[in-house]
């Protein structure tokens, strides 16, 4: 091949469109033992307390924000598929945005562990509950204004809220418990959400 096509190929060779992604924190990035704990809390939620409407309880006095704290310091292992996700970004097939509708008061334990992972430099943006908005209605307005070509999260009412609200692409990250409820894009773990994704 002479210089002058080979430089005609490479210049008209198609760009490959990176592929944005946005993704949830507990229970997607990092795995959360406490996810089998939802399904029966939303049973509970629906059938005996008879609430329909997505709505989350958001704590409110110190104790409460303690608990709430605690509770969620048990998302310490990085998610099976961090290491596909770091390598995707790498390569350039991906843009990762981490949206997590975590409390303001827990964005500090959040900064120590993408820090103490090595994962803060994965991330194009970062965006954290600051507001303490419903977590459905804060990610439905991120997802919005940044375009995301994908959304993966691990709670199904969000998922459902987000899938109706949105022209995302929403996957659904389910757990042992709720894995019989049909959804046409769900995941066990993000490494087959992002295979699926990036082809
Ligand atoms: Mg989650």
């Amino acid at each position: 091949m002479n210089k002058r096509c080979a430089i005609f190929l490479w210049y008209h060779a198609p760009v490959k469109k990176k592929i944005i992604v946005g993704l949830d924190f507990d229970g997607v990035v990092a795995y959360s033992p406490l996810r089998l704990l939802r399904l029966p809390v939303a049973v509970i939620k629906r059938n005996v307390l008879g609430i329909r409407e997505t709505h989350f309880w958001i704590p409110k006095s110190s104790l409460e924000k303690r608990l709430w704290s605690l509770a969620f310091s048990t998302s310490v292992f990085p998610a099976r598929g961090t290491e596909l996700l770091a390598q995707l970004v790498d390569d350039g097939t991906v843009e990762a945005h981490l949206v997590t509708a975590r409390f303001s008061f827990m964005q500090d334990e959040l900064d120590r562990w993408l820090d103490r992972q090595g994962m803060r430099q994965v991330f194009t943006s970062i965006t954290v509950n600051k507001k303490n908005e419903q977590p459905h209605r804060f990610k439905e307005r991120i997802i919005k204004a940044n375009r995301f070509d994908y959304f993966v999260e691990d709670n199904l009412d969000i998922v459902q809220y987000l899938a109706s609200r949105t022209k995302t692409n929403i996957f659904w990250i389910y757990n042992l418990l709720d894995h019989f409820i049909p959804y046409p894009n769900k995941f066990p773990y993000l490494k087959k959400a992002l295979q699926e994704l990036a082809g």
